[in-house]
């Protein structure tokens, strides 16, 4: 790729070192205390204020140039996964069961990779609040932040934050105005019948009739009830049962997974769900209880945000490399949480498409590319540049 700006070029063999000792050291949700000391004392040596246990294992960094009121957040995220790696090469996991299979290790040394550049050559007039929050796997790592009192200590104008993203060429960017990632919630629906003998089925309430016919009516959801140009998805994923092979069962659990892409749309999964359900089990003379469970509201780009982190992207890869009207992904990401707190954007990264690097995110062979590691910090420090130039 022609890159047309290269600020931290220089940098490239310590942000793949730094990299590569996260990679080796995953650490889960909310447990992330050596990859948070490590980027506490990183950017202490940079010279920026540290601030850390924000959100329980979160650290902040904060670096102030010149005299202005201005401030813009850019956020990493720094959790691992509960999977076993597979990769072969000597950074691999020392944690069985652990792996960076998300690349949160790379996010957090292209962001470190940035703040050690502006702290000794950024130019610009403001204040750059670098956020590395904790447990984005589950979802609760932002929100935590946030609750602790995130955007109270550090009023950021915008907050921006980078994923990348394999199936997408090597760096280049991909972004759009509006949810660039799903909602996820889980529900779990326990229908009551009666169990009884294989042979009687009279004598009792099916409960497995009841529950297979809840999930047939359920693939009307998405189908039937939404606008067509609204996307969701509503996956069932275990179907349990107190039946054995001559015991119909009195009970069965349902439980899954939804995404959607907006608010309204994740509102109307809930109720017309509920509704399938109440209408089911009334007629069969079943009872139910349904239970439903926001983990991860939508991921949605200000315009005004999107259309500069787009122009920011062209400017250190050039215009052909940015897909500026991406289109949205069904899987989820807690950053939406700051975004509904603050204005900014969330962009993807090209991971690459062939090879390790085209390798899908939760993958027990998947790895962070490092080639990409100078075009991220490079994004940052021109972001950074841009919004927060002397005026
Ligand atoms: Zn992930
Ligand atoms: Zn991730």
């Amino acid at each position: 790729m022609n890159r047309l700006t290269s600020h931290t070029s220089a940098l490239r063999a310590s942000m793949q070192a730094c990299r590569h000792d996260i990679h080796r050291h995953p650490e889960l949700a909310f447990e992330e205390q050596r990859t948070a000391a490590r980027v506490a004392e990183l950017l202490d040596e940079f010279g920026l204020e540290v601030h850390t246990g924000i959100g329980n294992t979160g650290v902040v960094g904060v670096l102030t140039k010149g005299s202005s009121e201005r401030m813009l957040g850019l956020r990493a995220d720094m959790d691992a996964l509960g999977i076993q790696e597979q990769n072969p090469f000597e950074y691999r996991s020392v944690h069985d069961g652990k792996m960076h299979a998300c690349g949160h290790d790379g996010h957090t040394a292209m962001l470190l990779g940035a703040a050690q550049y502006l702290a000794a050559n950024g130019n610009f007039d403001g204040s750059v609040v670098f956020i590395f929050q904790p447990a984005e796997e589950h979802g609760e790592g932002a929100r935590s932040m946030i609750a602790d009192g995130l955007f109270e200590r550090f009023p950021v104008d915008a907050v921006y934050a980078i994923h990348n993203f394999p199936s997408l060429e090597t760096g280049k960017f991909a972004v759009r105005a509006g949810s660039i990632m799903a909602a996820e919630d889980n529900f779990e629906i326990t229908i009551d019948g009666v169990g009884h003998h294989a042979a009687m089925p009279h004598l009792g309430k099916d409960a497995i009739v009841i529950g297979a016919e809840i999930v047939n009516a359920m693939q009307t959801l998405v189908s039937r009830s939404l606008d067509p140009l609204d996307s969701a998805v509503v996956s069932f994923t275990e179907f349990v049962t107190n039946g054995t092979v001559n015991v119909v069962p009195g009970q069965v659990v349902l439980r899954g997974d939804t995404r959607s892409l907006t608010t309204q749309v994740q509102e109307h999964i809930e109720t017309t769900m509920e509704r399938i359900v109440a209408g089911i089990c009334a007629a069969q003379g079943a009872s139910y209880e349904f239970s439903y469970r926001h983990n991860f509201i939508p991921t949605v780009n200000t315009p005004a945000e999107a259309e500069i982190a787009a122009r920011v992207a062209a400017t250190v890869v050039g215009a052909d490399n940015v897909v500026g009207d991406s289109r949205p992904v069904m899987t989820s990401e807690d950053f939406g949480y700051m975004l509904q707190a603050r204005p900014g954007a969330y962009l993807l990264l090209g991971n690459g498409v062939d090879g390790i690097g085209g390798c899908s995110l939760h993958n027990p062979a998947y790895d962070f590319n490092d080639d990409i590691l100078c075009i991220g910090a490079d994004f940052w420090v021109t972001l950074v540049e841009s919004q927060l130039a002397a005026i």
